[in-house]
């Protein structure tokens, strides 16, 4: 049975479980158990540290993983990246303290950097030929500099107060992370085709997220107008009303334009406008 490595507790637990519910795959009690089998799906879920993930679906212990690309680089993973699952985004980056003059990289030649993405950084510095001191350190890597273990840390940001609050300004952003699907590279056909059939269902989840579905009566005079402010998938569906000269206008929409579409739309005679969650859309 295929096996899939999830964070056990901590920032992607949750939303891990989340998408994979969203797509029909519920595990049996993953609060309490290590390992669990999914109710209706030939697939069960291993609950790890994310620190453990890339190295699991790696040597195939999980055939896929779902961690943070962040973990995948700095464990120097040898797995596929599937996909970009669109939650559990931050960025690596450096951060000095607030009262520094900065004017680029040739600020940290010589100085110490403290992190607990060693390999990352590594890379980094090489890339830009600057040589500093790596400072490996495991938890609260902010303090760093006010505890005078380094002069600069290189860390998770997400949205700045945790340095903020440190008196740490960042000045190099280095690495964007989000979780991501990973699979081993030597899954069995079997897998494979289990594989396929994830990625299938999480593209058409993807695909419906921020898409509201919409519908309204119009009358036949403005429908032409809905058209152009209705764009669908192919066009937008028309069925006619059993009132004379009043139809039912059918189409998708982003939520970002959800509410100019409808103002427009309302100034052209539409009634009875629906605003419906979209689950999936199978393109
Ligand atoms: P574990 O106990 O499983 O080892 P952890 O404490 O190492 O958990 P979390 O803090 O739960 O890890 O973070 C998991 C992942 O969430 C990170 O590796 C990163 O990809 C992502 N992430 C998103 N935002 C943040 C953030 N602000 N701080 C830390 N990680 C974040
Ligand atoms: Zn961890």
């Amino acid at each position: 049975m295929l096996r899939i490595a999830l964070q056990s507790k901590g920032r992607l637990n949750e939303q891990s479980l989340e998408l994979l519910e969203s797509i029909g795959i519920k595990m049996d009690d993953p609060k309490r158990k290590f390992l669990t089998k999914a109710k209706n799906f030939d697939i069960e879920g291993l609950l790890v540290r994310d620190d453990d993930i890339p190295q699991i679906v790696s040597s195939g212990t999980a055939a896929l993983g779902i961690v943070g690309l962040n973990e995948v680089a700095e464990r120097e993973a040898e797995v596929y990246i599937v996909c970009k699952l669109g939650f559990g985004g931050c960025r690596i980056s450096l951060a000095i303290p607030k009262s520094e003059n900065y004017e680029g990289l040739s600020w940290f030649e010589g100085k110490r950097i403290a992190t607990s993405y060693p390999v990352i950084l590594a890379k980094f510095l090489k890339e830009n030929g600057i040589k500093a001191k790596i400072e490996v350190i495991t938890g609260s890597v902010e303090i760093a500099p006010a505890a005078g273990i380094a002069d600069a840390i290189f860390d998770i940001v997400s949205s700045g107060s945790t340095l903020v609050s440190n008196g740490l300004k960042e000045v190099e952003r280095v690495f964007e992370s989000e979780a991501v699907l990973i699979a081993n590279k030597e899954m069995s056909e079997e897998d494979k085709e289990v594989l396929d059939e994830i990625v299938f269902r999480i593209d058409s989840y993807k695909t419906s997220k921020g898409k509201k579905y919409l519908l309204m009566n119009l009358p036949e005079s403005a429908l032409e107008e809905a058209i152009k402010i209705l764009p669908a998938m192919r066009s937008p569906t028309l069925l006619p009303l059993a009132s004379k000269g009043w139809y039912s206008l059918h189409s998708v929409v982003d939520e970002s334009s959800l509410w100019d579409k409808v103002r427009a739309l309302k100034a052209i005679g539409a009634e009875g406008i629906l605003v419906i969650d979209l689950d999936k859309i199978i393109l």
